[in-house]
């Protein structure tokens, strides 16, 4: 198994550089998943680990052998790709064994591996099938089984389970977890579906405009976002994120939307321009009275998810969201106050976007 190291990694187009200058390590055994919005150089810089993309500049190693000049086929990787690639002509057993035919390995072993794979991917009834007879889902199966069967030094996946269903896309999501834990191999995964992030990450690097504005574990990522673009990406519904300064009376961070006032701390960040940030989930009736955020609004919709309410309250110009299970009897229309422990909140600068200690 591998550790991946990616130094000074650039990637530009005519110009414009989709990735810029990325250091990253992914360590033997990280699912390492690379999250962002669309057109933030994730499958970029995933073609460019694959040998796909020739770097403009900047340097990769795999278990410290530089491979940046080394064709694809030389690093012994398997790559899932959203079009995913099969043999038309081929049934899904004949494309299954496909890589291990290449490498040559005897027919027992072969078949052996064809089986394992079927099973823990639910193809076991396809296999004489050809591609064209199956389903989208189905297809996407086969495509990551194919690179399953092989044990390379690192798994290379894009959007592998764009295609499917909901339903399908959650047990697939958790066949992936199960054979990272068992396989304890290397995974690099292209998403930008933080769900599927938070649960198989071991480390989520998010990416924005090519470059890499955080990299930790799902837990810091969601729980100390680094910057503002972070802390708006991840989490659903996001973040509120409101502006504030820093007010006259001994360095109280004050908001700036009436309505919303937050008594954050004295001393140290005088005179700066901020964003505060609180999760949906921390905005809490229960937390009005003491709370270090304040907020008093009118309750202009309400989402029933059964489970718990999504409350939108708007403040002035501001609409904040709240949601949690102690939510209940609240009317659209009426008034409604709501709080933060300070130890919920989140500080931004708001000139750089990066968090405050
Ligand atoms: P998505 O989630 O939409 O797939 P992404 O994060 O994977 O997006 P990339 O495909 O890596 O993004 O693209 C990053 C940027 O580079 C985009 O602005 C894209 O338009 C540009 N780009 C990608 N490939 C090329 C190319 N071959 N020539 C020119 N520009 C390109």
């Amino acid at each position: 198994m591998s550790r991946i190291e990616i130094l000074g990694l650039t990637q530009q187009f005519k110009g414009h550089r989709a990735v810029d200058d990325v250091d990253l390590v992914i360590e033997d055994g990280d699912f390492v998943v690379l999250l962002g919005p669309s057109g933030c150089g994730k499958t970029t810089l995933l073609r460019m680990i694959a040998g796909l993309l020739e770097p403009t500049s900047g340097r990769i190693l795999i278990d410290g052998q530089d491979v940046t000049a080394l064709p694809s086929k030389k690093r012994n990787l398997a790559m899932v790709f959203q079009s995913y690639a099969l043999y038309p002509h081929l049934s899904v057993a004949k494309n299954l064994a496909f890589p291990l035919a290449v490498l040559r390995t005897p027919r027992d072993e072969r078949d052996r591996r064809v089986r394992e794979v079927a099973a823990t991917l639910g193809l076991e009834k396809l296999l004489h099938r050809k591609p064209r007879e199956l389903s989208g889902g189905q297809r996407q199966r086969v495509a990551v089984g194919r690179a399953l069967v092989r044990q390379p030094s690192a798994y290379l996946m894009d959007e592998p389970l764009s295609n499917l269903d909901a339903k399908l896309r959650t047990a697939t999501r958790q066949e992936l977890s199960e054979l990272h834990d068992r396989l304890a191999a290397t995974f690099v995964y292209v998403t930008h579906d933080q769900v599927e992030a938070m649960t198989m990450a071991t480390k989520i690097v998010v990416l924005d405009a090519g470059r890499i504005e955080q990299a930790g574990t799902p837990e810091e990522i969601y729980h100390r976002p680094a910057s503002v673009f972070v802390a708006g990406f991840v989490g659903a519904p996001p973040m509120n994120l409101v502006p504030g300064v820093v007010g006259s009376i001994g360095g109280v961070v004050v908001s700036t939307a009436p309505g919303i006032e937050a008594r954050l701390w004295e001393g140290e960040v005088e005179n700066r321009e901020v964003v505060i940030g609180v999760r949906p989930e921390h905005l809490r009736a229960a937390d009005f009275a003491t709370g270090a955020l304040r907020v008093e609004g009118l309750v202009e919709r309400i989402e029933n998810l059964g489970s718990e309410n999504v409350v939108y309250v708007r403040v002035g110009d501001t609409l904040l969201t709240a949601r949690g299970d102690g939510l209940g009897g609240i009317r659209r229309g009426e008034p409604i106050a709501l709080g933060a422990a300070l130890e919920r909140i989140h500080l931004f600068d708001r000139t750089t976007g990066r968090r405050l200690e």
